[in-house]
């Protein structure tokens, strides 16, 4: 089959690959017809994440056919329609029966790996990295499945491919990351990073009683999404400073609550960005986090920080007395897409949102390189990319 794959930092390859098979009886195989690029891809390919090897198979965000099915899976059938939450659940364990399906204690056959880095290790993901099981990805034709009887999710009519696609990862980050603040009404909710992650966490936020979001970005075509997708204010930070904004709009209190949908690769141009970004280049530091700081320092004493962006080392110059100080609540990880699916589904449905306003590039497989590279640099307004293995169907 063709695939999309890894081959070192800043090169992406689309070649052939085996076919997957069943391994196990909970196994599925779907057939892709729709996957998409994620920030968190970006991570893979900028070389941040340890642990890929050449030719690992890239994506964790994908929809498609059931074609083949393990002798365990009841619920799914050949033919059916389905998303494919990008963490892999057993279902069983003490965080999937919590509902804290990412952080699911089986699915990561190298475990102790990250045991060693983290005390314990979050659940296996599609197509990101060894560390985090070596799983294949789905930005390929085909996709083994494993614990399909839990993961796949079977699709309602009304909701089209392209729609689906979101629900594997983007559209449920964004909405955790907004409950994650738990936002009382009237609340003021400043979102930086107006990527597909912030956009759905600016609608979120919305939804779930905020008065105000203000969006902070430098690109303009991602501002304009900003205001008019999501209806946010916007804030450019290339061209206003960040704090006196936020604190003239609340009035000199800060936001009721920040979300960080930046992560580890943080653009500035201030001081601390720029220590950042030269440890990164000397390889002593893993992540810049410019964004983290920013808006531990912006937020309202007794406010949230809720951090969907990425982070994955051991973080410098963290203002942990000043978190401490204005006693700040902090809610992070990898989202519990399970958890989200169907109610996101059934806001698409009551046409509440529809994620493929966002989408700028659409193509096969093999515009995978040239896509990832538009998408890192934001190049031809390029806000989410979505490739048809097989066309647009
Ligand atoms: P993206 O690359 O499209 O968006 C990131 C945005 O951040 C860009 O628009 C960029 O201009 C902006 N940005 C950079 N520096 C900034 C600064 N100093 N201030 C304000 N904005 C700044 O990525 P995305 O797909 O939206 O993903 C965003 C983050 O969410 C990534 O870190 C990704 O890994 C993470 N993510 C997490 C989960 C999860 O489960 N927690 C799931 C998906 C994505
Ligand atoms: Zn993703």
């Amino acid at each position: 089959m063709r695939a999309v794959t890894w081959c070192g930092s800043g090169s992406i390859q689309v070649g052939w690959a085996p076919d997957p098979k069943i391994l196990n009886a909970r196994d599925a195989i779907i057939r892709v017809k729709a996957t998409a690029i994620c920030g968190s891809d970006l991570h893979l390919y900028g070389g941040c994440i340890p642990g890929m090897q050449r030719g690992d198979i890239l994506g964790h965000e994908f929809m498609g056919e059931v074609v083949e099915v393990g002798g365990l899976v009841k619920n799914l059938a050949v033919g059916d329609r389905v998303v494919v939450p990008f963490a892999i659940a057993c279902g069983n364990c003490y965080f999937c029966q919590k509902g804290q399906w990412s952080l699911c204690d089986n699915t990561n056959p190298n475990a102790k790996i990250l045991e060693k880095m983290y005390g314990q290790s979050g659940a296996g993901l599609f197509g990101y990295s060894h560390l985090y099981g070596g799983y294949a990805g789905g930005q390929s034709e085909f996709v083994r499945v494993p614990y399909a009887d839990i993961g796949p999710k079977k699709l309602s009519p009304g909701v089209t491919d392209d729609q689906a696609v979101f629900l594997a990862d983007v559209l449920p980050t964004g909405y955790m990351a907004a409950e994650n603040c738990n936002i009382e009404k009237g609340d003021t909710v400043a979102v930086w990073g107006c990527g597909p992650v912030g956009l759905f966490a600016i609608k979120s936020a919305f939804w779930l009683g905020a008065e105000r979001v203000i969006a902070i970005d430098r690109f303009p075509e991602r501002l304009r999404l900003a205001e008019t997708f999501a209806h946010a204010e916007t804030l450019d930070y290339s061209q206003e400073n960040v704090f006196e904004r936020l604190m003239e709009i609340t009035h000199g209190r800060g936001p009721d609550s920040c979300i960080d949908a930046v992560g580890m690769e943080a653009h500035g141009t201030s001081l601390d960005a720029r220590y950042d970004r030269v440890k990164h280049a000397m390889y002593l530091a893993t992540d810049r986090l410019h964004v983290l700081r920013q808006a531990i320092y912006c937020c309202r004493k007794g406010g949230t920080l809720s951090v969907p962006g990425v982070y994955g080392g051991f973080l410098d110059k963290v203002p942990f007395g000043a978190a401490f100080a204005k006693g700040l609540r902090f809610a992070m990880g990898q989202t519990h897409v399970h958890r989200y699916i169907q109610p996101l589904m059934e806001r698409i449905e009551r046409g509440e949102v529809d994620p493929t306003e966002i989408v700028s590039h659409r193509g096969r497989l093999d515009d995978a390189p040239r896509f990832y590279q538009t998408f890192r640099d934001k190049q031809e307004n390029c806000t989410k990319c979505i490739m048809h293995p097989f066309g647009n169907s």
